[in-house]
């Protein structure tokens, strides 16, 4: 279960993902509010742990957008007790639940589990794009019922393709998904999707993973052209 974590504390955002990784929890940060949009959109997450007051965007705009968008993944906002926003204001906006700092792990751990049976969250879905599919909870890449083994960054970067679905993704999306925490180098993203055609194309005789000139790459469903 991927749990995205939006706090713009970088020591805070890494102690939670160390510690919700531990149980059991995939995590994925973002350390301002736009990333943070960005991320929780793309549907990725059964949960989305919210801090309010973020650089770029905060945490009562994030909220409010995401839910005006018709994204119904479960929020727990973290409140600063002195914030801006009180923690009225936040569930008025559409938050599931709240935090207020300093909170107890043990705490937030328990809060997290209640939302996620309350809500329901049912298993991320299957991705598949024409005969690749790709097991999101479970993180298996299939090529026509074949396993390919994946490293961690390569399926981040093929399950951002995989949810576009054919539509171009720009080489700075695809960074911000699989390196968030790096500074902007195409020569990451290159290379991993170097690597990938080598285990997911080249093997098969297929061309999915296509570049689109000027802007980064595409994955489509090739075999009509065989
Ligand atoms: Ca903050």
């Amino acid at each position: 279960m991927r749990i995205l974590v939006v706090e713009d504390e970088v020591d805070l955002a890494r102690t939670l993902r160390t510690g919700l990784t531990a149980e059991g929890y995939s995590v994925d940060l973002a350390h301002d509010g736009r990333q943070g949009l960005w991320m929780a959109r793309t549907g990725a997450y059964a949960l989305v742990v919210l801090d309010l007051m973020l650089p770029g965007l905060n945490g009562y705009k994030i909220c409010a957008q995401l839910r005006r968008e018709g994204n119904a993944t479960p929020i727990l906002v973290l409140t600063a007790k002195d914030g801006e926003w009180d923690q009225a204001e936040a569930l008025d906006t559409g938050a599931d639940d709240y935090l207020a700092k300093p909170f107890s792990y043990t705490v937030l751990v328990a809060r997290l589990r209640a939302l996620v049976r309350r809500s329901g969250t049912a298993a991320p879905p299957v991705l598949a794009v024409g005969d690749l599919s790709l097991d999101v909870a479970g993180r298996v890449c299939r090529r026509a019922g074949v396993r390919v083994d994946l490293t961690p960054r390569e399926f981040a970067v093929l399950e951002l393709l995989a949810r576009r679905d054919g539509q171009a993704v720009s080489k700075g999306d695809l960074l911000y998904h699989a390196w968030p925490d790096e500074a902007y180098d195409p020569n990451l993203v290159e290379a991993r999707v170097s690597s990938l055609r080598r285990k997911v194309d080249t093997p098969f005789g297929r061309q999915s993973l296509q570049t689109v000139r000027g802007t980064g790459y595409r994955l489509v469903d090739d075999r009509e052209r065989e």
